[in-house]
């Protein structure tokens, strides 16, 4: 389809909206009016004060058209949005639950209008002018509410470590991380040399911080798969980060053991005895046929297993992923999926939607037969309404680009149990110290707003041979904190 932007600079919002509705379509974006060949024209045109917005198929019969003034509206681009909304909800049936809502934190926004309007107010005009369905705005609010609390933990001080191990035993077929394949018997033998890196990286970083006084409030370890790791590459990793790290202050340790098929008792006895408080384990179906089909290599057995071994290693504090939409799943199967990670209890379920990136092997447009936004969507709410009713609250959420109908991931956990990195690390309370390759290290200092990022090389065999520039960006990080504490 066409989309005609003329006479105003919305382009982007404008392209992400109509996107939400056309997922899979070619979007041609043309600056001028435009003759089409057989093509639908969505247009939107600002001119002598007022917002017009039209839509024609393909046979150039007019379906939609409406003009406002724009005479004395703040919001022009808010406007123009709206009515694109109603235009496009018109034409294809298709009501996106966030409404014209495209960015990635949509708690943030509702935040900010709660401070500046009240709670009442500020929850109208996101439901309003955003056109939030009643769901997704109980559940935004939900995060907010929880979020609030946990930012509220952060002090100017405060920093939280995230280690990289971007390895896993295979590729998934959905996954957009620079994450490298075990499979491979060159990355095999990169390994240990990774390792000892990583170690040098640990040990240079937290000079830094302890030379700036900094309090490290949470450790996140992802990638990856951490414990792609051997027991004694782990145990080395992890007593690097007790040896040179203060940890007196410490409020939460994570390491993601998502893939079942890495985990092994003594890995967990080695975590736990390292005062690792949270792992997780990531199912993201029950259902063996579609773990074969996104390219997990391991079974929902396997699954169950590192569960239970987790609980006899004294985890109490367990993650466990699901993704609704994925290739040979449907709305019988995902609820399936999610009744099991409630009924073994998992403190915390995260509950993605599949984002179909382009750095993925799904990623190409038409590659896979997706499920229905409307079948995604019954999902997400069938999560909601089963872990709201059960125990489980939301406590953070985001949406990821290319994400089926727009949707969102969020955390829901038990009382008392958020993954406060989650929260500082979305939220951006507070900088996260990054090691390792991929890594981003991200800055914030007190309260200011001021955030400044450090990259790491991408690849390990990158960040093998320039470990010495690599090290030499990290004296940005001193820097930063002398012009902005
Ligand atoms: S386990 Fe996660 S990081 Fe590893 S390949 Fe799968 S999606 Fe990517």
């Amino acid at each position: 389809m066409l989309l005609e932007i003329l006479n105003h600079k919305y382009q982007y919002e404008a392209e992400k909206l109509t996107r939400i509705f056309y997922p899979n379509e070619k979007i041609t974006v043309v600056n001028e009016k435009s003759t089409p060949d057989s093509e639908a024209v969505l247009t939107t045109l600002f001119s002598d004060g007022f917002v017009t917005v039209e839509y024609k198929n393909e046979n150039g019969d007019t379906l939609y058209t409406r003009r406002e003034s724009t005479d004395g509206v703040s919001d022009k681009e808010l406007l123009m949005a709206q009515m694109m909304f109603e235009a496009l909800t018109r034409v294809t049936g298709y009501v996106p639950k966030w409404g014209i809502l495209t960015g990635i934190r949509p708690s943030k926004l509702l935040i900010a209008l709660k401070n500046k309007y009240g709670d009442e107010e500020g929850i109208r005009r996101f439901r309003e002018d955003y056109l939030v369905s009643a769901e997704k705005t109980a559940l935004a609010d939900s995060v907010a509410n929880a979020e609030e609390k946990i930012i509220s933990l952060s002090v100017p001080e405060s920093f939280s470590l995230y280690v990289s191990i971007p390895f896993c035993p295979t590729r998934c077929s959905y996954c957009s991380f620079v994450s490298h394949d075990m499979t491979s018997t060159t990355i095999k033998k990169l390994m240990p040399d990774y390792v000892a890196f990583l170690i040098k990286e640990i040990e240079a970083t937290a000079e830094i911080a302890n030379r700036l006084g900094l309090r490290l409030e949470s450790i996140y370890y992802g990638g990856g798969t951490p414990t792609t790791l051997d027991e004694g590459q782990l145990a080395d990793v992890i007593r690097a980060v007790e040896a040179n790290f203060d940890l007196s202050k410490l409020r939460e340790y994570t390491i993601e053991a998502g893939r079942p098929d890495t985990v092994t008792d003594e890995k967990l006895r080695i975590m736990k005895a390292a005062g690792v408080s949270r792992i997780s384990i990531n199912p993201q179906s029950f259902s063996d046929e579609v773990l074969e089909a996104i390219g997990r290599k391991h079974t929902s057995k396997q699954t169950l297993e590192a569960f239970d071994m987790a609980r006899r290693a004294g985890f109490d504090n367990i993650n466990t992923d699901l993704i609704a939409g994925l290739p040979k799943d449907s709305l019988d199967g995902f609820k399936a999926s999610l009744d099991k990670a409630v009924e073994l209890g998992a403190e915390n379920i995260t509950v993605h939607t599949l984002a179909l990136k382009r750095s993925s092997y799904m990623g190409g447009e038409g590659t896979v037969a997706v499920r229905r936004n409307e079948e995604t969507q019954a999902m997400l709410a069938y999560a909601y309404g089963t872990l709201t009713g059960n125990g489980w609250h939301p406590y953070y959420m985001y949406r990821q680009t290319r994400s089926l109908g727009n949707l969102e991931n969020t955390g829901y956990c038990k009382q008392g149990r958020e993954c406060l990195y989650n929260v500082f690390m979305m939220e951006e309370c507070h900088s996260v110290l990054a090691v390792g390759a991929g890594a981003v290290t991200r800055l914030k200092a007190g309260h200011g707003d001021k955030i400044d990022r450090i990259f790491n090389f991408k690849y390990p065999y990158e960040y093998i041979d320039g470990f010495d520039e690599l090290i030499n960006r990290k004296q940005a990080i001193t820097q930063f904190y002398n012009e902005n504490r």
